[in-house]
């Protein structure tokens, strides 16, 4: 029988980790929920297993995802990004069953998981880090530590729940008032969303770019990076936009941070694929923000520059395979740049449109362009899980090719029924500090224009508009 792994998520990264695990000469198992149920991953799965009526909490439920795995002989599971992909105890699950958990194992995940302690493996190192608090004590005695480290380094500052992530659970404090405001908040609010109500305290490094490495460790002692992205076009902390290699031109420094990276996941005995997460000043200064312990959104674009198959190295690694290539293999070659295509209103701060149905889906193609997504006409998008429909990812040879592809990509691209990010995207393709490269996590706040567009009389609009109109008629346009 053919080795099967089971695909522990839904969307489009399941239709990524399904495409790898086949590639491979494996077969995938996919698991869903009721709500679920239209969703293409289950149709390109080798098997698929209703895991019940969730929505969310089956594909959150470890008892239910081993037991499918072993009721479909499944030897390994991808628990993609999201859901129990950074979970210690489902890793440990798996350890505990023999099922080959792919990705690092639960103790390296507990450790990174909590910014904290990762902190504390990186401070050991001696990798640069943003000044920081321990996990602050309960009560009275934590907010003395507090106003005590604002007092050391000045307002504003920022609280962090420890074991947060995806974006939530970070806020900016400006004064004494809102600490001790803040801080019961924040507790409640990690409790409720991270079954933890730790938090600490971090300096604020005001406009920073956000720059991440990938990383690919073996476990024959092998660790290489697979360079930069840089992900600092944010919306709330959470990436819209992400780039690769950095723009930043000083070679010198990227080369510092990439060998800074794979420091740190040594130190932390990383293992399989992973990414290290930097700030960078306004005087080019590098700080270690997080490791994330998974596959990420915009593993994309390092793949397009690199050509190395993330997925599947991450497979043939939790095999117990060493890495097929060295450090002086990986090259970089050209840009790439991935935006996220969501159902949602960027207008109307970004509101979901699910519920709706996708009455015209005509996706883009061409050289030098990926689509990774799972939606397609008639699909009904459930309300219940996040508004990520596909991923658009241009790669060329220059940046100025690169922007003009994706402008190209995004013009063709007609989606109707829900509102979509295309067309904002789009006045980002246009804008001119990201044409030249020079952005930070301020981007969005500091160009408000664009949000400015008008879906109707925007190319973008004009498109989707003919389509939806030949489509409703059931008129062959050619014919006339
Ligand atoms: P990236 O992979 O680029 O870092 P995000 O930070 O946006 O992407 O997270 C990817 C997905 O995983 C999102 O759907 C996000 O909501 C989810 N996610 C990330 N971290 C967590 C977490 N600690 N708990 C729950 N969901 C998370
Ligand atoms: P998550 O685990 O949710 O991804 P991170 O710690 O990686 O959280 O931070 C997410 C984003 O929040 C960063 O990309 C950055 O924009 C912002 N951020 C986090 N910490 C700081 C800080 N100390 N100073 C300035 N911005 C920060
Ligand atoms: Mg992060």
């Amino acid at each position: 029988m053919k080795k099967r792994i089971l695909v522990a998520n839904r969307g489009e990264i399941a239709i990524r980790l399904i495409r790898a695990i086949q590639e491979l000469g494996y077969e995938a198992i996919a698991v869903y929920e009721t709500p679920d149920e239209m969703s293409r991953h289950i149709r390109i799965a080798d098997e698929a297993v209703l895991l019940g009526d969730g929505p969310r909490c089956d594909y959150l439920n470890i008892e239910k995802v081993i037991r499918a795995a072993k009721r479909s002989e499944a030897c390994a599971i991808h628990p993609g990004y999201g859901f129990l992909a950074e979970n210690p105890y489902f890793a440990k699950a798996c350890e505990k069953t023999d099922i080959v958990f792919i990705g690092p194992t639960s103790d390296i995940i507990a450790n990174l998981g909590n910014k904290v302690v990762a902190r504390q493996i990186m401070a050991e190192a001696g990798i640069p880090m943003v000044p920081g608090t321990q996990t602050l004590k309960q009560g009275r005695e934590g907010l003395a530590e507090a106003l005590d480290f604002a007092g050391h380094y000045g307002y504003p500052i920022m609280l962090k729940a420890t074991s947060g992530g995806g974006g939530r659970g970070i806020r900016r404090i400006e004064s004494d008032a809102e600490m001790k405001e803040q801080i019961p908040i924040a507790r409640a609010e990690a409790l409720a969303a991270f079954n933890d109500d730790s938090v600490y305290l971090e300096k604020v490094i005001v406009n920073p770019k956000h720059v991440e490495v990938q990383i690919l460790a073996d476990s024959h002692g092998h660790t290489v990076h697979l360079g930069t992205r840089d992900c600092s076009i944010q919306r709330r902390n959470q990436k819209l936009v992400e780039i690769a290699p950095s723009m930043i031109k000083d070679k010198k420094l990227i080369d510092e941070i990439c060998e800074t990276a794979v420091r740190a996941a040594k130190a932390a005995r990383y293992l399989n694929a992973g990414t290290v997460e930097f700030l960078i000043d306004q005087d080019m200064k590098y700080y270690f923000m997080e490791i994330n312990t998974r596959v990420q959104v915009e593993h994309t674009v390092t793949e397009m520059i690199t050509g190395i198959d993330i997925v599947r190295n991450q497979i043939n690694i939790a095999f117990g395979k060493p890495l097929s290539f060295t450090q002086d293999d990986v090259q970089i070659r050209g840009h790439a740049i991935e935006v996220r295509i969501n159902a949602e209103d960027p207008k109307n701060d970004f509101m979901p449109e699910g519920g709706k149905k996708v009455s015209v889906y005509r996706s883009t193609g061409g050289f030098g362009v990926r689509l990774d997504g799972f939606v397609y006409q008639g699909y009904i998008i459930p309300e219940v899980y996040d508004s990520l429909l596909v991923k658009l990812t241009v790669h060329g040879f220059t940046w100025d090719e690169t922007v003009g592809r994706l402008k190209r990509c995004l013009q063709n691209f007609a989606i109707r029924g829900p509102k979509t990010t295309i067309p904002f995207y789009m006045n980002i393709a246009n804008e001119k500090d990201f044409l030249s490269g020079d952005f930070d996590t301020s981007y969005i706040e500091t160009h408000p224009h664009i949000f400015y567009y008008d879906e109707d009389s925007s190319e973008v609009g004009k498109l989707s508009r003919f389509i939806a109109e030949i489509q409703y008629r059931g008129e062959n346009p050619f014919a006339k």
